[in-house]
């Protein structure tokens, strides 16, 4: 689609029979495909784990003999030749979903933006729900065969490293990235030269270079401005991901914005239409507008042009979840850009103009919504949620009309499923499962499972899961020095035949992880009864700045190192994608506590249910949908009460359930020792979530639903420009 190439670095040194291994390490295809990953640990597990699972340290670092003896291994080359096969045909597919149901998007790629992408634990490009939801939706387009190209950032010092110390104060550690470990790959222009874009503030010009990151059959181009003809300032403007520090965050989202499209089109993309992955990206709107007006059009025809194929996701149920910049940081740093547009300082103020309490504010959620013709929220509840919130952006609307629909997330399953649960389903409803996973007839198959196999694939994977615990807890005991207790904090006595309950995700405050702990004596008396104890995991960061999220790891963390827990209570510090695997795939019940209706959507639950765990939660965001009385546990009633009074019943609740129906249904066995009754609910949740719940479901919604009205409803949005 573009000349432009990045040239996929040649530097390893393999023996020809495997070398196209090294081809593989640079495309993210081999993050959601077993089979290819397990092309690189074959190589040297030990080595793999050392690594966190980066196939280029480890194309790089692993011995000469290992690569022999793989060359030469028939079983090994067996693996190798089939994944290539795959490989191969899956990037050359024509006869793809989007290429069958809708033909006429073939060449007009979406362009999709977000701040974040949460791809793989090595690429610290993403901080926790959005980030991943961003990424799965990559994944899912490019199994879809759906023309789409994605824009980020890519941060120089990542995401922070969380240690918690004694006391259960986190700590966060920054490590700067080195690029060439990575799968980023420099976009080069004709000349070999690195391809750069311009912005321009009132003082000045931001350069960003552009890299590349190739998933599957998808683009993502990532943005950086460490290049060396900008200041050290603006250096670090892509260094981190949500700078606390307003000045940096409203350049950063101008570079996301009005960078991102100059990057596509430089690229020489037309997109049919742009998606905003969360109000970061809405400056690109105003891009738009200004290649519009740049070619002779007055403002208002620009925007009426090109809000027909601007499309806006909202992440968040409270105002103040979107980003508000003041007035005057506008002024400082987007002064440049309205004589651009042919707007006086106030009509442009006037786009995203929001009176709050303490002063006026320009806000991103305003503007992404003004411009865009597609909004969604992602659920149901949220989307009710949101419509009531900006009602006053409709004022002659009643609020069911104002016009926010809503896309219930969903998660890429090949990404997220175990790979046992999956050979299992591959025995059972039959190995092209995948192809048809969003069909709800197949999934009624599941119960010719039989129990045993069904909780033969469930014990391995705890027993997996307790086996990591107990690896990280032995490296922090050699390595960090950690006090003893903490050593029992983080796991190492998980027993994997017990039941446990995960409990991982952003320690913000409205999630209430605190929920679970907040009558002590009780849960300690409940986790503790003979024959019947029960083991619960917490792990999760707050953000840097969030002191009461850090004040609540805290706390929780305090009890955990009480002797009383006997080890049942644990508290996993670092909670990245890798750890996230290993609990979705590990715990029985997957436990959530937001105060509703505060969780947009959430997507980790999904994660647990499609590997057999059952979801213990709040009736808010996607499991609202979900729950059908068979697959889970709900806390609390469908409804929205005052916040103290919902802590109260939902404490309540949880307390009552888990001790009345939870654990006795767990260890309730048959002559056969088999849970007979929890099987039957595992099974029903894969089922009901698996299809409904899926990336699959989300992205052929946003395609049908979103992207191509914007299509239909207009065709020469295009800047007039001279063909390249
Ligand atoms: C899936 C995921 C999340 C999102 O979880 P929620 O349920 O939406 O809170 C956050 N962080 C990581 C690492 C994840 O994998």
């Amino acid at each position: 689609m573009t000349k432009f190439l990045t040239h996929t670095p040649n530097g390893f040194d393999l023996p020809r029979r495997i070398a196209r291994i090294g081809e593989l390490a640079y495309n993210l295809w081999w993050t959601w495909n077993p089979d290819a990953t397990r092309l690189f640990a074959r190589l040297d597990y030990d080595l793999w784990e050392r690594l966190a699972h980066n196939p280029i340290l480890l194309l790089r670092q692993v011995g000469r003999s290992a690569l022999n003896a793989a060359a030469q291994n028939k079983d090994y080359l067996a693996t190798y030749d089939r994944v290539f096969a795959d490989f191969d045909l899956y990037l050359a597919a024509k006869k793809t979903w989007a290429a069958s149901a809708h033909p006429e998007l073939a060449g007009r790629p979406v362009a999709y933006f977000s701040m974040e992408y949460g791809l793989h634990e090595t690429l610290p490009i993403y901080s926790g729900g959005l980030g991943v939801l961003a990424g799965d939706h990559l994944k899912e387009a490019s199994d879809l065969g759906l023309p789409l190209v994605a824009v980020g950032f890519l941060y120089s010092q990542g995401y922070f490293n969380q240690h918690i110390s004694e006391d259960g104060w986190q700590e966060a550690l920054n490590h700067p990235i080195e690029i060439n470990e990575h799968p980023f790959l420099p976009v080069l222009d004709d000349e070999g030269k690195r391809l750069t874009v311009a912005v321009e503030f009132p003082d000045r010009v931001v350069t960003l270079q552009i890299w590349e990151v190739r998933v599957g059959r998808v683009a993502l181009y990532l943005l950086d401005s460490n290049v060396d003809s900008n200041s050290e300032a603006d250096r670090s403007l892509t260094a981190r991901l949500y700078w606390s520090d307003l000045n940096f965050r409203v350049a950063q989202e101008v570079l996301l914005g009005v960078g991102g499209v100059r990057a596509l089109r430089t690229l020489g993309y037309n997109p049919l239409a742009w998606h905003m992955n969360e109000g970061h990206a809405a400056f690109l709107t105003l891009e738009r507008a200004r290649e519009l007006v740049a070619s002779g059009r007055a403002f208002a025809d620009a925007i009426a042009e090109t809000r027909s194929s601007n499309i806006f996701t909202t992440h968040t149920p409270v105002p103040a979840g979107n980003d508000e910049f003041p007035v005057w940081l506008m002024d400082k740093h987007l002064a440049a850009l309205w004589p651009q547009l042919g707007l006086s300082r106030d009509e442009f103020i006037d786009l995203a103009r929001h009176h709050q309490p303490w002063g006026e504010t320009f806000s991103m959620g305003i503007l992404a919504l003004k411009l865009a013709e597609g909004h969604n929220a992602v659920s149901e509840l949220h989307g009710r949620v949101s419509r009531k919130m900006w009602n006053f952006l409709w004022k002659d609307r009643a609020e069911d009309d104002v016009p926010i629909t809503h896309v219930t997330n969903g998660v890429h399953t090949a990404n997220w499923i175990a790979r046992r649960m999956r050979l299992l389903l591959d025995k059972h409803l039959g190995s092209d499962w995948m192809e048809r996973l969003d069909d709800p007839d197949l999934w009624a198959k599941i119960d010719t499972v039989p129990d045993d196999e069904f909780w033969a694939v469930r014990t391995h994977l705890k027993r997996k899961m307790a086996f990591y615990l107990r690896e990280r807890a032995r490296a922090q005991w050699l390595d960090d020095g950690v006090h003893p207790v903490q050593v029992v904090a983080s796991g190492v006595l998980i027993n994997p035949y017990d039941l446990t309950i995960g409990f991982a995700r952003r320690f913000a405050t409205y999630k209430r992880a605190g929920l679970v702990m907040s009558d002590v004596e009780r849960l300690l008396e409940l986790i503790n009864k003979p024959n019947m104890p029960v083991q619960i995991i917490f792990a999760g960061k707050a953000h840097p700045a969030d002191e009461p999220g850090k004040q609540l790891i805290q706390q929780i963390y305090r009890t955990v190192k009480k002797a009383e827990t006997g080890g049942r209570l644990v508290f996993l510090e670092d909670y990245d994608m890798n750890l996230a695997r290993y609990l979705v795939q590990g715990v029985d019940v997957w436990l959530n506590t937001p105060r509703r209706p505060l969780e947009a959507s959430g997507t980790s639950g999904m994660k647990a249910a499609i590997n057999g765990a059952l979801n213990f939660s709040v009736l808010d965001g996607w499991w609202r949908e979900a729950y059908n009385g068979q697959n889970g546990w709900a806390i609390g009633e469908d409804a929205e009460l005052d916040a103290q009074v919902q802590d109260e019943a939902d404490a309540e609740s949880l307390y009552d359930t888990l001790e009345n129906e939870i654990i006795p249904l767990y260890y309730e066995v048959g002559a056969d020792k088999l849970p007979h009754k929890w099987i039957a609910r595992a099974k029903n949740a894969i089922a009901t979530v698996t299809p409904q719940f899926s990336a699959r479901r989300m992205v052929k919604e946003y395609v049908e639903r979103l992207y191509l009205p914007a299509l239909n409803s207009n065709e020469n949005a295009k800047p007039k420009r001279k063909k390249k």
